[in-house]
Parts: C-alpha cells; structure tokens; sequence
C-alpha cells in the first residue's frame, strides 16, 4: 500500500514515522527546500543556524517524546529549572517557581511565594481559576465562546495577574492577546498547570530542533524505506469522477500516484488546493473558519554574554513575549567556539504580537528589539551586537479565538483516499509539536484502520 504524504512537518514526519513501522510504502512531498516546517532550522554563511521559531518540549508532551524515543533522539532534549522567569527591566528578573511538592501544592505554595504577584492577585486567583483546576472537557469546551480576559474578569480574578502572568502564557501559546484568544485553551492549560507536576516542565533541545528533531525523523524513516523528495510542492488533484483522488500534480508537472494521500500542510496552504468538486461538504467548508497567527522569530549574536539565565524568560511590555540565550540553553550547537557566538550570548526571541510587525522594515523592528534588549539585559548595552536574522511568518499556527475549535477537521475526510494531519486537526492538543505529532499518529491509525476493512 503506497502513501503520499504532502508537507514534511512535525505531523507530517510523524504520520511517516507510524506508517512505515506498519509497512507501508512512503513517499513524502515538501515544497522547501528545508524539512521540519515550523520547526526547520538552516544555516547561515558563517555556519551558524537561524531557527524558524524558539522551540520548548514540555513534560506533557508524551506522544513528541515516545517519537523522538523511537528515532533514538531521546537523549537530544534537556530539561531545565522548573519554574516561569520572568526578565523585568534594568535586568531584575521575577519567578514562579513550583514548589516540590504534589501538584496542586506545587503550584498553589509555588503562587503565595511568586513576587511579581500581589497578594489580591493571588487569592483571587486561586479563588477565581478554581472551575478550570476542577473542569473537565466538556467544562472546558462550554467556555469556548468568550476570549480569555472576559473569562478572567467574569471569575473575578485580578486585572494585575491577567496582564502580568496571563498575557504572558497567551503570547507564548498562540502568539495573540489574551483578549483575542478563546478561554478555552487558556484554562485547559492551567488544568495541566495546575495538576500535573511534570506537564509543564521545559526542555531545550542539545543542538536545535532541526538537528536533534527533525534530522533523527528523516534518517530512521529513510532507513524503513520511506522517499522524501525536496522542493517538490503539491500543485493540486486530479479527481475520478467519484470525487476521489487520481493523482496528485505538483507544481513543475511531475505526477504522484498512491493508494491514499495525506496533507499534512499548514491549514492556509491546504485551503488554496482543495478541488472545488469537495467544497459541498461542510468538513471542507470548514477549513476556511480557521487564519494564522502572525508571528516574527528574531536571533541576536553578541560578542559578550548579556545574560547567564539558562532557561526559557517571559517578559511583558517588550516586543518579545518569550525568549532564551540558547548559546546556555542549546549547549551544543550555539556553544562558544561555533559560528559567529564565539562565547557571546545568542538570543533566540518569539516577537508577538506580530500583526503589526509584518510590513515593518526588519531593521526597523531589530532597532526595536535592541531598545527592549538593552533595557532587560543591561550588560547588553557594553556588547557588540554581531549579526541579526529576522524570520516573519504571516500565517502560523491557527488563531485560537472563540468559537472556532468546534470546526477542527478530524484526520478522516469523506473522501475516499484523502487524510487530514498537521496541528490544527482534531486532537486534544492545541497547534504545538505535540498537537501535531498526535495529529500525525490519528491520521496512521485511521488511515490504517480504513484500508484494513
Ligand atoms: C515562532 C514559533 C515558535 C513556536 N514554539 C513552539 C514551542 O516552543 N513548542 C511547541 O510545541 N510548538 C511551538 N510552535 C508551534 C509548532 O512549531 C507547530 O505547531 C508545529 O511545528 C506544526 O507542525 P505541522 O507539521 O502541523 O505544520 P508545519 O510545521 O507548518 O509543516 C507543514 C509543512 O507543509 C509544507 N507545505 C506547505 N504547502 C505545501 C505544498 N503545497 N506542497 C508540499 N508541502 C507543503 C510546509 O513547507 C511545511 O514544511 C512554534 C511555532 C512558531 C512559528
């Protein structure tokens, strides 16, 4: 049984991964020249690697990690303290750090001591964020119809909390406001905050996500026999008169043919080919409720290091909203002696809010990141900044506002021979690696389940 996976992705690496352990012949199509999509990592003339986003596993990331256990890469991610930092100006830096304890005591002991929350903030926190400790799913799915701030002040928690440490999270999850983003993933993941130890742990991968993710995925697939093929974009389908899939044909001509076909492309590029004869189904209609979140990943090369934190830092009121010097936290790759870092710190920052940023000149926007730069990190002000890369990104992952959850496409559309993967398809992951590598495992197990019957 043959499959052609469009979009060599977190989910659509995974799919391959689960396919070819069960068999199948594997072919995968992606239009860079690069794999990894969000993920992917290239290098620069001097050698050094410039990331398409900052990229953090999380404790509860179980089906990333069984992946990465099973391309033997187990052992290329390292965790860090667990706690949120948050770097406040003239470098002074804030904390929640979870006490070691059983969740919830964690994370309650963890708040009282959090010193850039008041004491209001946090017993109207605790008060008020009780019903997501204790929701469940439906619980969580009710509240899909207000944005996170009206969900906020409607349990009466503190304005102060939702902008020092609510923001925070919003930015970092999804790359919009908490007065953009649905309730529902917010307090979904405070449930995992608030009862789950080990869920929110952080980890850095030893080099980048390319090479200690994405590189282990391609070689273990090639080595069961799957095909990956570069620069090779999806164009459109031919259909039978069915409305099934005859062939793929991708943009310089050449024709792909399979028993099944998977995209596994982000949402705004699945839009743009899907065969008119499809749009009747309210499955397909559907796709078209969902838009990116912009978003701009800014490197920074400094000759000094300007901080000494080796963890993941929030901050609020900059253009940056979560950021690490992965010259400390990626020992491996942007160590002292590589590329351009040559022992300085290399800062990797998330800039969101982007909407705004995406037709500002890029040297228009690092002068702002180095006025922000300078004002947390005073020892940035006697460093030399060596080189920048800017990498904007106009459609990221979905935008998770209100009422739009309920249109996420299961793996399994009603066509025939055609499957859904990548992060914004239905699991109970919000757009991450980890909403993407489940994507990738449903869509195998569905695809495997229907071509069994
Ligand atoms: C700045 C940034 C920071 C992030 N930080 C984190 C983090 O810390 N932790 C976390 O878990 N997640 C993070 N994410 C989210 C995570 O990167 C994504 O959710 C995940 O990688 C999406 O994987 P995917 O396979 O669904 O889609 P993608 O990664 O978008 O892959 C889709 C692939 O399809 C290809 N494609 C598109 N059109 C075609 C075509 N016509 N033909 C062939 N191929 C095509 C694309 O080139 C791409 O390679 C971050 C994202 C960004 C942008």
């Amino acid at each position: 049984m043959k499959v052609a996976i469009f979009g060599a992705g977190v989910a659509g690496l995974s799919a391959a991964i689960e396919l070819v352990d069960r068999g199948y012949d594997v072919e995968i199509y992606e239009k860079r020249k690069v794999l990894g999509g969000k993920v992917s990592v290239w290098k620069d003339k001097d050698g050094d690697s410039v990331e398409s986003g900052l990229h953090i596993v999380f404790g509860g990331y179980e089906q990333l990690q069984n992946y990465l256990d099973r391309v033997g890469a187990g052992n290329n991610y390292i965790w860090k303290d667990h706690s949120l930092i948050y770097a406040e100006p003239d470098g002074k830096q804030s904390f929640f750090k979870k006490a070691n304890l059983p969740s919830p005591w964690a994370e309650v002991i963890g708040g009282l001591q959090a010193d850039f929350l008041t004491m209001w903030d946090k017993i109207s926190l605790i008060k008020g964020l009780f019903p997501a400790l204790a929701g469940n799913e439906e619980y969580f799915r009710s509240q899909d119809h207000m944005t996170y701030s009206e969900w906020h002040r409607l349990r009466g928690a503190s304005e102060h909390s939702l902008q020092k440490l609510w923001r925070a999270i919003a930015l970092a999850m999804n790359f919009i406001e908490p007065n953009v983003i649905s309730a529902r993933p917010m307090i979904t993941i405070f449930k995992y905050f608030g009862t789950d130890y080990h869920a929110t742990k952080f980890a850095f991968f030893r080099q980048n996500p390319g090479d200690s993710m994405i590189e282990p995925m391609r070689q273990y697939i090639q080595a069961k026999g799957g095909r990956i093929f570069i620069d090779a974009k999806l164009s459109r389908f031919e259909l039978d008169e069915n409305s099934t899939i005859k062939k793929a044909i991708l943009t310089d001509g050449h024709e792909v043919t399979a028993d099944a076909y998977i995209s596994a492309m982000p949402v705004h590029n699945l839009k743009k080919i899907l065969p008119k004869e499809w749009l009747h189904h309210d499955y397909f209609t559907n796709i078209f409720q969902f838009t990116g979140s912009p978003v701009a990943n800014c490197q920074l090369w400094f000759d000094k290091k300007i901080t000494d934190t080796d963890n993941l830092m929030f901050s609020q009121g900059t253009i940056f909203a979560t950021f690490a010097d992965v010259s400390l936290t990626c020992p491996e790759d942007f160590q002292e002696g590589m590329g351009s870092a040559a022992g300085g710190s290399v800062m990797s920052l998330v800039l969101a809010p982007a909407h705004q940023l995406m037709d500002m000149p890029n040297e228009a926007i690092i002068d702002l990141v180095m006025k922000d730069i300078h004002d947390r990190f005073p020892k940035s002000r006697h460093a030399k900044l060596l080189k920048s890369t800017l990498v904007k990104i106009p459609e990221s992952v979905y935008k998770a506002v209100p009422d739009v959850d309920k249109f996420r496409p299961d793996q399994v559309s009603p066509i025939d021979n055609f499957y859904l993967a990548g992060d914004y398809t239905y699991q109970r992951y919000l757009a991450s690696m980890e909403g993407a590598a489940l994507s990738g495992k449903q869509v195998a197990e569905k695809l495997h389940a229907r071509m069994a019957k």
